[in-house]
């Protein structure tokens, strides 16, 4: 039987469609298409890209034979960005709408120097450098109060948008908060009002409890299909420490240690659902609270992964509903193997 299900942090309605489901090796996987000469990730090709914001590197470690060492995790603007910084434009109201030029920072963070398709290929130190990236450009630029939000999210494969093969994530810095997450910290807010809890650390500890649509767990994170889920073998991952933050200068972001952990916990995730799923093209993003001093004490930050098994078609565009054919319950069970 179908069942109609609402999420209580997005508000948005899915539809559970089992009936609908076709067997994971049914689905089509994305190849690797290609060498790293011509790629303008890869270590030696750095001419290519802008001038990198931020590098890091794993010290003396990889120093061999006198030579420095080479970097590990390289941050550059991106070169056809979305949103352009100081882009700022008169507002200009017209009658049925609002025109102003597109203000913001888009970076893209390179995960490593060799040329890897996947994040699956990268080592424990690339992963933990990774991490450690995204936080220090989200703490970066939010101390400028001209933005209000960073957006730290993950194309792979081209049915999910990504156009370099070369493992990659992008960061998109906005002077508002979008409206995906004013919903999410309005959800929360709400609930918090009421009942004096926070929506996040309850649904993760009822799903603890529950069991059924928990995919990993290690010392700091929570791995499980959401109950909602409006996309086959979505996955979110929850700190188990309350924290809004994942930039710092809010309460209590990630440690470094959490970080290399975190770094490690997606990647098993990803590697079973490379296994599982054989190699499909997926998103993820980080969801944080905004960059502004309001008190977002009620908020969880975490993170949404979802494999792109399924288009969103006439349906999906017309309602705002998902389809979704495989239970999260069917879901976790498969990931959890
Ligand atoms: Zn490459
Ligand atoms: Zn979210």
């Amino acid at each position: 039987m179908s069942e109609l299900r609402q999420d209580p942090v997005s508000q948005r309605w899915v539809i559970i469609a089992q009936e609908r489901d076709s067997r994971p090796d049914e689905y089509v996987s994305t190849p690797n298409r290609r060498v790293a000469e011509a790629c303008p990730f890869c270590a030696g090709n750095e001419i290519v890209t802008p001038e990198a914001v931020a590098v890091y590197t794993m010290g003396d470690a990889l120093a061999h034979a006198g030579q420095p060492p080479t970097w590990q995790v390289r941050v550059v603007p991106n070169k056809y960005p979305a949103v352009r910084h100081n882009a700022n434009g008169p507002v200009r109201n017209e009658l049925f709408g609002t025109r102003v030029s597109a203000n913001g920072v888009h970076e893209v963070i390179i995960e490593c120097p060799q040329h890897a398709a996947s994040l699956t290929e990268l080592s424990d130190d690339q992963l933990r450098l990774t991490w450690t990236a995204y936080r220090d450009r989200l703490s970066e630029h939010a101390r400028d109060a001209q933005w209000k939000y960073g957006q730290i999210f993950k194309n792979v494969g081209s049915a999910a948008g990504a156009s370099i093969e070369h493992t990659h994530s992008q960061l998109i810095v906005l002077p508002h908060v979008p409206s995906d997450i004013a919903t999410e910290l309005a959800s929360c807010r709400a609930y918090h009002e009421a009942r004096g809890r926070m929506l996040l650390a309850d649904i993760l500890a009822q799903e603890l409890a529950a069991g059924e649509r928990i995919v990993a767990e290690s010392d700091n994170f929570v791995a499980f299909c959401p109950f909602a889920s409006r996309f086959s073998y979505e996955t979110w991952i929850l700190p188990r420490r309350h924290s809004a933050y994942f930039q710092r200068g809010g309460d209590g972001s990630p440690t470094d240690v959490e970080l290399g952990e975190l770094g490690r916990f997606v990647q098993k995730l990803l590697a079973r659902m490379e296994a599982v799923l054989n190699r499909p093209a997926y998103n993820f993003f980080l969801h944080t609270a905004p960059f502004d001093s309001a008190p977002y004490h009620y908020y969880h930050w975490h993170v949404e992964v979802f494999p792109r098994l399924t288009k969103a078609a006439g349906f999906e565009w017309g309602t705002g509903y998902f389809i979704n054919p495989v239970s999260p319950e069917e879901a976790a069970k498969t990931l959890r193997g």
